[in-house]
């Protein structure tokens, strides 16, 4: 028995893209290629623009775990490659239907096709006929039936102009676009819940999402660090080729804490956090800037104080769960399985740095008069002259 398979990869949106289609399949399908590069015995083919995997029966299930986590796929289905011939198509359906009947059970199928080749001269209904009532030939006598409002197992069958697949099953994938076709972005990522959500999104929308973390190890140890650097490998393995960026940030938040108006803290540290981001984002090619803010989750995400930190740069701030509550964000961090390691505990903000009542509405003048009374433009430069970068694919956690 041949023991190959033929994997099935649908895409999602790149149907849309017109013109540029065909960058965007062969942007999927190197991505798909990475991801699997240390698999044996794998060959690839894009004929008209569909994706198929040759691989080996033993190999699927490994294949069809990482095309999971690869933003750009719809779904996909392992099958296996037959001529488009109806004895050869039924002859598949006959073995994969036969082992699961019980005697004297009645079992219901169908046959469902698609005709991807336009020019093959049958139409997909005929198809459907024509090899459905040749399986039922052969396991009627059984107690195989036809239905297609019930049946217990659907028969797809696929006709290429170059290859004809017979499966089973799909899997869904995560849809979106494929990572790189969108450009890079840096998003600020903490060891919260919320961030590696936002960064995910990013990623299914295409962009190759670097982090930028702000530490503050000597006050609040390397907890911080580890989870950031954890959430971060988790995040690479979806996409590949990303950094991340580490900016000692106990500096200046000690000058903010010790020369600043108390309730402004919070806000002038997310206003120097911008600041580095969009200095390393430029230094490093990133087009944009991404983080986990949602409108009124906690005092510094105000709309007044969202505003009062975009103000101090001029690129773009992506905040996809700016409109999510919550559930919603938990929902997809156990989606992305950055959940668990988000709720470990570690000191999340050293108490000795937050104010008793934090600002939420802070003006944009005060703000500057604080930013006065301390030498942010150096501090800025010495926390990037010490900035650490961690690269994701090489680092082993
Ligand atoms: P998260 O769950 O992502 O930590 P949060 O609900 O704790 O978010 P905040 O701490 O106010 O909310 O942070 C809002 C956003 O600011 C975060 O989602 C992240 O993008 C960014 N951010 C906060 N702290 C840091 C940090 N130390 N380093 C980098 N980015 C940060
Ligand atoms: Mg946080």
């Amino acid at each position: 028995m041949n023991e190959r398979r033929t994997i099935l990869v649908r895409y999602d949106e790149i149907g849309l893209k017109g013109k540029n289609r065909d960058q965007f399949i062969n942007r999927l399908v190197k991505n798909i290629q990475m991801q699997m590069k240390d698999l044996e015995g794998l060959k690839f083919k894009v004929p008209h623009g569909r994706i198929f995997i040759h691989c080996s029966k033993k190999s699927t299930e490994e294949c069809i775990r990482r095309l999971q986590k690869i933003p750009g796929i719809a779904s996909a289905s392992v099958g296996v490659t037959r001529e488009p011939e109806f004895d050869a198509l039924a002859a598949v359906g006959v073995e994969w239907i036969e082992p699961l009947m019980q005697p004297g059970k009645a079992f219901k199928f169908c046959v469902r096709t698609n005709r991807a080749d336009k020019s093959y001269p049958h139409k997909s209904p005929e198809i459907d006929r024509q090899v459905g009532s040749r399986i039922l030939g052969q396991l009627h006598s059984k107690g195989l039936e036809v239905s297609i409002k019930e049946a217990d197992f659907i028969l797809e069958i696929e006709i290429g102009q170059d290859e004809t697949v017979v499966f089973n099953n799909r899997t869904p994938g995560l849809r979106g676009l494929p990572v790189g076709s969108s450009g890079d972005i840096l998003g600020l990522i903490s060891g919260g819940i919320d961030s590696p959500v936002a960064l995910y999104r990013m990623m299914k929308r295409g962009c190759r999402a670097h982090g930028i973390f702000f530490d503050n190890r000597p006050f609040m140890g390397r907890g911080g660090y580890d989870k950031v650097v954890k959430l971060s490998k988790l995040l690479n393995g979806y996409q590949g080729k990303s950094k991340l960026y580490v900016v000692p940030f106990e500096d200046i938040q000690v000058a903010i804490r010790d020369h600043c108006r108390p309730a402004h803290r919070v806000v002038l540290y997310r206003r120097m956090m911008y600041r580095i981001a969009q200095a390393v984002a430029q230094q490093k090619g990133c087009l944009a800037l991404a983080t986990g803010e949602s409108v009124g989750q906690v005092a510094s995400q105000t709309i007044e104080n969202l505003n009062a930190v975009s103000d101090v740069v001029t690129l773009s701030v992506f905040r996809p769960l700016i409109g999510m509550n919550k559930q919603e964000i938990i929902n997809e961090a156990k989606e992305l399985e950055s959940y668990d390691i988000s709720i470990e505990p570690h000191p999340d903000c050293c108490s000795a740095f937050m104010p008793p009542r934090p600002s939420t509405r802070a003006k944009i003048v005060d703000l500057e008069i604080d930013e006065t009374k301390y030498p942010w433009e150096v501090l800025m430069l010495e926390a990037m002259a010490k900035m650490e970068t961690v690269d994701l694919d090489t680092l082993t956690v």
